[in-house]
Formats: structure tokens, sequence, C-alpha cells
């Protein structure tokens, strides 16, 4: 098994990665396939998802995987930093993550980090998921540089183009520079309003302004109070309300992405 690293990012926050990674993860599993998620976000919501409130208290988190790596101390054995809830296993992350960003500014060869840690982990898993933080920082760069794929978040709502073409290019330079292997898998809309006419004008403005050159996931994940309820109880949409739209979605989206071989 060489399991297929997918980063969920965006440029910007609030247009529903974490959802996604918590989400798609758990459809993933529900179809069969080991999933591992990173939460590489030193916000560390998705950790707080799976139902962790003091994550600053973690003492393995992804950011003491990152640290260790930097000073060439990483363990051979990972399992303290692997957890496991609803059959999904998960790297969780803490503010720590943020002494990394800052410590990788610093140091050589920095872009690969997150891409030699994950490494050895790859046999394990069909995919691996990583939730990124919204800036274009050496975090991000990490996380696109040890990426196979990147699937684009997009919120209809939330003046979608703009800053897009700023993370486009940022992969762009990426694959040239420090990871050829990397694709756009395409761009998946989230918290769509299909019965509002802007959703439908933004989305046809998406659709079009990248016909032919990214695909957009046939897949839209509605808008639905759902998504924060579950959250606020701890589980994956699918689970909390076996009829909730967004869940159906993302079980829909799970199938998109294992028909897409890129
Ligand atoms: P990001 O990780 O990009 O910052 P989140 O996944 O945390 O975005 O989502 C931002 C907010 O929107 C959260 O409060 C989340 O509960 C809410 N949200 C995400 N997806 C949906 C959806 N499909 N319907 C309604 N609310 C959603
Ligand atoms: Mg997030």
């Amino acid at each position: 098994m060489r399991g297929k690293i997918i980063v969920i990012g965006s440029q910007k926050g609030g247009v529903g990665k974490t959802t996604t990674t918590l989400n798609l993860a758990y459809s993933l599993r529900e179809m069969g396939k080991k999933v591992l998620t990173v939460d590489f976000d030193s916000q560390a919501n998705l950790t707080t998802c799976y139902g962790i409130e003091d994550t600053g208290a973690l003492e393995y988190t992804i950011g003491h995987l990152m640290m260790a790596q930097i000073e060439e101390e990483l363990p051979e054995n990972f399992e303290d930093y692997i957890q496991s809830r609803e059959g999904v296993d998960y790297i969780p992350s803490s503010i720590y993550l943020s002494v990394v960003d800052a410590k990788l500014r610093t140091e050589m060869g920095a872009e690969r980090m997150l891409a030699e840690v994950l490494e050895p982990l790859r046999s394990r898993y069909d995919y691996i998921l990583i939730d990124t933080c919204p800036a274009l920082g050496m975090l991000t760069i990490n996380a696109l540089a040890a990426a196979d794929e990147v699937i684009i978040t997009v919120n209809p709502q939330l003046l979608a183009m703009m800053g897009l073409q700023d993370f486009l290019r940022t992969v762009g330079k990426i694959k040239k520079r420090i990871n050829p292997r990397l694709e756009i898998a395409g761009i998946l809309l989230t918290m769509c309003e299909s019965r509002t006419t802007l959703c439908k004008v933004l989305t046809e403005e998406v659709t079009e302004s990248f016909q032919g050159k990214i695909k957009v996931f046939q897949t839209r994940i509605p808008a639905t109070v759902k998504v924060g309820e579950s959250i606020y109880y701890n589980m994956p949409i699918a689970q909390y309300s076996k009829k909730a739209s967004a869940g159906i979605a993302y079980r829909k989206f799970a199938k998109e992405i294992i028909a897409y071989e890129g």
C-alpha cells in the first residue's frame, strides 16, 4: 500500500477545510479505506472536533513531530502521536505548531520537513488527509510539498475568487521547485445555499473561470446547521444525522475522490 497524501487547502479561513477533512475522512473510512488525518493548523480545530478540549496540554502532536524532524531526532515509533476516533486515525495539533512555524523560517531545507515525517506512514494508509491553516506561509508550503493532491475548498458566499489566484500560483511554484508530483484534484464548493441566487451566480462564475483548467467537483456541500451541531457533539455529520444533506454530500464526495485517479 502506498497511501495518497491529500491536502485540503485554501488561502482563506472559514471555507470548510476542517469540516471537509473531518467528514471526507469519515466517509472514506465508511467505504473501507484506511485513513489518517493530520491537523496542520496551530489553531487545532480539527483536533477539537475529535473531542480534545485542552489541546495545549498535548505532548504528542504534529508540532512535536515536526520539531523532532528539524532536530533530526524523529522517533522510530509513532504510536504515541497517532490517536483514533470512529475508525479514523489522526495526529493532533496544538498551538505548539506556531513555534515550529517560526523555527522553519531559519532552517535549511525547511520545505520538506512534513514530507519526511509522513513518508514512513504512507505504507499504512490508503489516504492521508492534511488540514491546513489559512495562510501561504511555511506550514502550507510544507503541506503542499508533502502532498500528491490538493483539494481547494471554496465557499461561494465569501467572495470565492479573491485570493484564489495567489493560492494557485503557490501550488504552481511548489510543483515546479519542490514537489513535481503535486496535482490539483479540484475545487470543492462548500456551504452552498443552493436556493439563493447569489450562490448560483458565484458557483457559475467559479465553474466558468476554471473550465478546462481545474476540475470543479460535481458534489457541492450544502450549508446546513447540522454541521455546526455535529461539531458541537464531536461527531462527523453522517454519524450525527443519517439524513443530513451535508453528510450525504460528503459521502458522494468520497466516492468522487476514490474514483479520481490523478
Ligand atoms: P476552515 O477550516 O476553512 O476555517 P471550517 O471547516 O472550520 O473552515 O468551517 C468554518 C465554519 O463554518 C465552522 O463554524 C463550521 O461549523 C461551519 N461550516 C462548515 N461547513 C458547513 C456547512 N456545510 N454548512 C454549515 N456550516 C458549515
Ligand atoms: Mg480550519
